[in-house]
């Protein structure tokens, strides 16, 4: 299993929890701060739009986090609900309406005077709806992933720091790979997962390099005003403004780190190794615009600090879980595309059932076929 980030992880703890010996490797450490899944906290939520699947996929991933955050010292997850906010019933609302309708899922639609009562921390002027959900929230992402290695190791898993090589075959017609080229080292196994987020496409040049687009984003944090209890993870949700689909999102003042906000559009292309991550001014601008427009009481708050990370984008936004298509005992488990932390439970577990063979019919929308050369995102 090559890559510790939250794929890995979960998908080790699959193929372990099913009997099989795993060596889990990481060239830089479980949720590394350079790694997608590294930093504070992601959102974890079942609206999709009409895109069911990952609705699926976050409801059957979330009593693996509960399990998680109980067994740790700290928590991993935090209940703090999400509200999904829009101008009116745009397309989206109305798919993920109609998805948790179907599936009997706990879904609350509020309007513009209900919100301004329950949320007093926002401005409303031009919000028509919300949707709400009760038991989603947000995931310590670096503790999470951290505290799963932890786990895998105490149970009979193996981790080791290395970095892997471009994987190589004894000979062109080679219809799988022997062995792999680590530092200092040579590994040897049955199978081989590569969960390497993004940086997949050095791994895979010819395969991944045109299918995947590593983006910059940028996150930031701010200090609530001092004695203000509207910020804190009691007042205020996990909240995505859909902003017709050019969507910004944030959490509360969790655990004193100060109040998250990011935008989710796509940035520039980034190479997840080169250079410092500092943060761009033109982007924390833009941020504090939009806290101008809906969190007027923050717009002026210091920046307590923000982070660089990287999307690693498939064409449609839909992951990458499928064989390589030359090498039968290679897998490819990836393209998270800014929304995969809270899938990594069931992201590893339909992984693990691949490399058994417990599964053979793949999700179309996840397979290497369903990639293209060029970025449409359908998924948000
Ligand atoms: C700013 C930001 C906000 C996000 N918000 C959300 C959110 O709110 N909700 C949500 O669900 N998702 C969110 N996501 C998406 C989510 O975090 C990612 O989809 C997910 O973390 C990807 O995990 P991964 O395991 O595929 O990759 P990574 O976490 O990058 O892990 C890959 C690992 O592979 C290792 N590796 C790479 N090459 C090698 C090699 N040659 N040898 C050995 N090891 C190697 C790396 O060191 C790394 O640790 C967000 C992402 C970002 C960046």
């Amino acid at each position: 299993m090559i890559g510790a980030g939250v794929f890995g992880a979960w998908t080790a703890w699959s193929l372990l929890r099913k009997g099989k010996r795993v060596l889990l490797v990481d060239a830089r450490g479980p949720a590394n701060a350079r790694a997608s899944s590294g930093g504070e906290s992601r959102l974890t939520r079942t609206s999709y739009g009409a895109d069911e699947v990952y609705t699926r996929l976050a409801l059957e991933s979330l009593p693996d986090w509960k399990w998680l955050s109980e067994s740790a010292d700290l928590p991993v997850f935090h209940r703090l609900g999400v509200l999904f906010i829009f101008a009116g019933m745009v397309p989206y609302a109305a798919g993920t309406l109609e998805v948790h309708q179907r599936l009997g899922l706990p879904l609350e639609t509020l309007d513009r005077a209900h919100l301004t009562r329950r949320f007093p921390q926002f401005r409303w002027d031009d919000i028509d709806l919300g949707l709400w959900e009760p038991d989603f929230g947000a995931l310590m992402s670096r503790r999470g992933v951290q505290t799963l290695v932890t786990r895998f190791v105490a149970a009979g898993g193996e981790y080791r720091l290395t970095e892997v090589a471009v994987p190589r075959a004894a000979a062109p017609e080679a219809d799988s790979v022997d062995e792999l080229v680590a530092t200092g080292q040579r590994l040897e196994a049955a199978q081989y997962v590569f969960a390497c987020g993004p940086w997949l496409p050095t791994l895979f040049p010819d395969l991944l390099g045109p299918r995947m687009f590593v983006t910059r984003q940028e996150v930031f944090f701010f200090a609530p005003p001092p004695g203000d209890a509207r910020f804190g993870p009691a007042a205020m949700p996990g909240w995505v403004d859909f902003n017709d689909g050019d969507m910004f999102y944030g959490t509360p003042d969790i655990e004193g780190r100060g109040v998250k906000i990011a935008r989710d559009k796509h940035g520039a292309p980034m190479d997840p190794d080169a250079g410092d991550r500092l943060a761009s001014v033109d982007a924390l601008a833009d941020v504090r615009a939009y806290m101008e427009r809906r969190f007027p009481a923050l717009a002026r708050q210091p920046l307590n600090e923000s982070r660089v990370c990287q999307y690693e984008n498939t064409s449609s936004g839909d992951f990458l879980i499928d064989r390589h298509p030359r090498w039968r005992n290679v897998w490819l488990v990836g393209g998270g595309s800014g929304h995969g932390f809270k899938h990594g439970p069931a992201v590893g577990r339909y992984a693990a059932q691949l490399v058994t063979g417990e599964r053979a019919a793949l999700e179309p929308r996840f397979s290497l076929a369903a990639k293209g050369e060029r970025q449409r995102r359908a998924v948000h």
